[in-house]
């Protein structure tokens, strides 16, 4: 069990945690806040300047933890796949230009093939691109996503699997990011934890809760405390690999996207200390 956090220097929000605010705002508030992580989501950077984007970053002395997000490599279509390859080429300029360490890949899944020839395609669709991303500093983190997405979201439901596929491909710009709200029901957790840290292999960690009930299986997310989630118990496993980085609050949730905005993140700084 890992100890009680006592400060927000390892607290980052997700831009998408509060959906209606654009990229400077997140800055703003999150800055005056006393939060200096973020993750950006692309959605915020449409339409904008990047070099603006990343002076108002420098501004306010935030660190970019990530950039989410990349992926969705497998299609039954040939023409799908290639755009695929150019949306990631075109992630990772965008990571470069806000000084995202780390690409999320949320990998992508056709259910219109098997879960292994999407893995398949998930891991040609890495290898293409991970010449730019190692070219322009950017490394890459697959994302296991809960098998409730696995039929069109994700292919790779497991660290272990997430792990076969950073190991095969072996390069120090391809790792993975855990997510509490995908891995915490895997009784291999820990394990698997250990395994990508010993391989440094670990490059984000997220956090949220599961909700009991669950409303909705996308908008649903629960604030740390919220749910069933044991979140000190895996942050311990993810500490003992001596991960360094940023703990990232990433709750989609309809909830919580409708009350004040600022009041929300007061929240979410209360529950970080209290339940993370
Ligand atoms: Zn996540």
């Amino acid at each position: 069990m890992a100890k009680k956090l006592l400060d927000f220097s390892k607290l980052c929000v997700h831009t998408l945690t509060n959906k209606s605010w654009n990229l400077r705002e997140c800055i703003e508030n999150y800055s005056a806040a006393g939060v200096h992580g973020i993750t950006i989501w692309r959605n915020v950077l449409e339409g904008q300047n990047l070099k603006e984007c990343k002076q108002i970053l420098d501004d306010h002395n935030m660190m970019v933890s990530g950039l989410a997000r990349g992926g969705f490599f497998p299609s039954t279509e040939i023409s799908k796949r290639k755009e695929a390859i150019d949306d990631n080429l075109l992630a990772i300029e965008q990571s470069a230009a806000v000084g995202a360490p780390v690409l999320v890949l949320v990998c992508g899944a056709d259910g219109k093939q098997s879960l292994e020839k999407s893995r398949d395609q998930i891991q040609e669709g890495i290898l293409k691109i991970l010449p730019q991303a190692k070219a322009a500093g950017v490394k890459l983190a697959i994302e296991p996503l809960h098998p409730m997405y696995a039929g069109d979201r994700s292919a790779i439901n497991t660290l272990a699997q997430a792990n076969d596929m950073a190991e095969e491909i072996n390069s120090d710009f391809l790792g993975v990011a855990i997510d509490v709200y995908h891995l915490w029901w895997d009784d291999n957790l820990e394990k698997e934890i250990k395994r990508c840290g010993k391989n440094k292999n670990l490059m984000a960690f997220h956090i949220c809760d599961w909700n009991v009930p669950t409303n909705d299986f996308l908008n649903d997310r629960g604030l740390m405390g919220d749910g069933c989630i044991n979140i000190p118990k895996i942050r311990g496993w993810v500490e003992e690999t001596g991960f360094d980085g940023f703990y990232e609050v990433e709750i989609f949730s309809n909830k919580y996207w409708a009350i004040n905005q600022n009041d929300y993140l007061e929240k979410i700084k209360k529950a970080y200390l209290n339940y993370t």
